[in-house]
């Protein structure tokens, strides 16, 4: 497959979460998904958008609703979770194009409910780690917070984080960073 690369398109998700230990019968489960596309060539932040999910094996704990602002209410009223897959593959072309998000948890998520529910995973093989790619760009010896990151480069945090939607725009902006540094050195 042909891989475009006009757009990255940067998805931080959210998941059904507890303070202590997973409650027996319930598991961790994808409540939203937060898009940002980013215009390779310009930079530019392009389209954002939050698909809320309905979990099926484990409710939004008042612990969840805290962190993230979601409520269960909110998410009764989402998507299921192989429609959300069917709208990345079609709306945002997931399928041919390059995805990205901060740290590896948002793909290891996507390929655990996927295999778990029996949807088609909505990706191709490519995926660019935001985290470690900024460490190592950095010559930091490990990877950092995204909230770290953000003050590294002098960057107020835009939105509620937490938020799929707001997080996803801000990781946009430092893979948008990253890729505007590195453009010219590299193109020399
Ligand atoms: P984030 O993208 O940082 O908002 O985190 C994604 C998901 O990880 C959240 O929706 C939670 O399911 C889980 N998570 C993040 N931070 C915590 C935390 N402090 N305690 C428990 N779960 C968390
Ligand atoms: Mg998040």
């Amino acid at each position: 497959m042909v891989i475009k690369l006009d757009v990255v398109v940067v998805i931080d998700i959210e998941a059904t979460c507890w303070a202590g230990a997973t409650p027996v019968g319930q598991e961790h489960e994808i409540i939203e998904i937060g898009i940002c596309t980013l215009d390779i060539k310009t930079g530019e932040r392009i389209d954002r958008e939050s698909l809320l999910v309905k979990p099926t094996k484990s409710k939004v704990s008042q612990f969840c609703t805290e962190l993230t602002g979601l409520t269960q209410q909110d998410v009764d009223n989402g998507l299921r979770f192989d429609r959300a897959c069917s709208i990345l593959r079609k709306k945002f072309k997931t399928k041919s194009r390059i995805w990205a998000s901060y740290g590896d948890y948002d793909r290891k998520m996507f390929e655990k409910q996927c295999a778990a529910h029996g949807v088609a995973y909505p990706f191709n093989g490519t995926h660019i780690n935001i985290k470690s790619l900024y460490a190592m760009l950095m010559g930091l010896e490990r990877e950092i917070s995204l909230s770290a990151v953000l003050s590294q480069l002098n960057i107020e945090f835009e939105g509620q984080p937490h938020r799929g939607i707001d997080d996803a725009w801000n990781e946009a902006l430092i893979l948008s960073h990253l890729i505007e540094k590195m453009r010219l050195p590299l193109a020399e």
